[in-house]
């Protein structure tokens, strides 16, 4: 799975991380990029567990091909395209077993593709992170505002008030707290007891300049907060907002239907407000069924699809918290 990989070895090397058996086709090895220069802090990044969130994947890779050994401080380990066999079919999750990697950690090395896969992560890098940063994005089917969450107790190396720190040195305007889920790549370390940062932004089906910038920015102050790597940018003060993201902040479909969107995200919207139409599919009338926000806050994520089953995500908010 993981060969030539020598945590220890000074300096920058590429190991391999080759593809399981039947994991997907023409595709057979992904980078890891493992930068070491003295002691401090071991940080995991990484990016393309969902194979269509491409801004990681390229801002990851550029970061790996950049960083030189003598700008880090400790341990810099980046991945930039974990799930590869989904990236590489421009596809969420690789079709070899269908298995949401974001869902499957920390892993099964003796498990389907997707569960080796996250088995890399899960069980072979995670004793040595002090912090694990997994960045994601909207992918095809959504548009998010760049925004960061994460996962610490008072057993991780990186305690709570560190980790309110180094989210809050990004640089972006959003600070999400949410439930974590077990089975994802943050709530498996956090689990393990290593705190964990995940990230978002862009999406919507296509590259956005100023996006990619915006990733690769924030990612940037965020290593320099936790001491990883030199600062290459200038910090900025904290000017965001912390907000709170629960299930009653969350907008599904009525009916199946064609979603026009009121809004954007970014935009604070009111409770009861009118954020978006369900158009009719077919029938004789063009009657659209008027979606109100449930809970006020800022609108952070759309569906970027216009045709949406019943059920289906249309967007969520965050409250902001006192
Ligand atoms: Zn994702």
């Amino acid at each position: 799975m993981l060969t030539g990989f020598d945590p220890d070895r000074p300096g920058k090397h590429f190991c391999e991380i080759a593809v399981p058996q039947g994991a997907g086709p023409g595709v057979v090895a992904e980078s890891l990029c493992c930068i070491r220069n003295g002691d401090g802090p071991t940080v995991v990044l990484t990016g393309g567990i969902h194979g269509d969130e491409y801004e990681p994947q390229i801002v990851l890779r550029g970061l790996a091909a950049s960083i030189a050994p003598h700008e880090v401080t400790g341990r810099l380990i980046i991945v930039p395209s974990l799930n590869f066999p989904a990236s590489q079919t421009g596809r969420r999750i690789a079709g070899a077993d269908g298995k949401n990697m974001n869902r499957v950690f920390p892993g099964n090395a003796g498990g389907t593709p997707t569960e080796q896969l996250a088995a890399v992560l899960g069980q072979q890098l995670f004793g040595l992170a002090d912090l694990l940063i997994d960045a994601h994005a909207g992918g095809r089917d959504a548009t998010v505002v760049p925004m960061i969450f994460g996962f610490s107790n008072d057993r991780c190396k990186v305690g709570p008030a560190a980790l309110k720190r180094i989210m809050e040195s990004w640089g972006y305007r959003y600070i999400e707290h949410v439930g974590g889920i077990d089975t994802t790549a943050c709530g498996a370390a956090f689990r393990a007891d290593i705190a964990s940062i995940e990230i978002e932004g862009g999406g919507g089906g296509r590259l956005d300049p100023s996006e990619l910038a915006i990733m690769r920015d924030g990612i940037l102050r965020g290593l320099a907060a936790a001491g990883v790597l030199a600062p290459r940018l200038t910090p900025i003060a904290f000017q965001g907002v912390h907000l709170s993201v629960g299930a009653a902040n969350q907008v599904v479909a009525p009916a199946a239907g064609l979603i026009e969107h009121l809004c954007r995200i970014g935009d604070i919207v009111a409770t009861g407000q009118v954020i978006a139409r369900l158009h009719p599919l077919a029938g004789s009338t063009a009657d659209a069924i008027d979606i109100a926000c449930p809970k006020e806050g800022h609108l952070l994520r759309q569906t970027h699809s216009v045709h949406v089953a019943k059920g289906q995500f249309v967007a969520n908010t965050g409250s902001a918290m006192a």
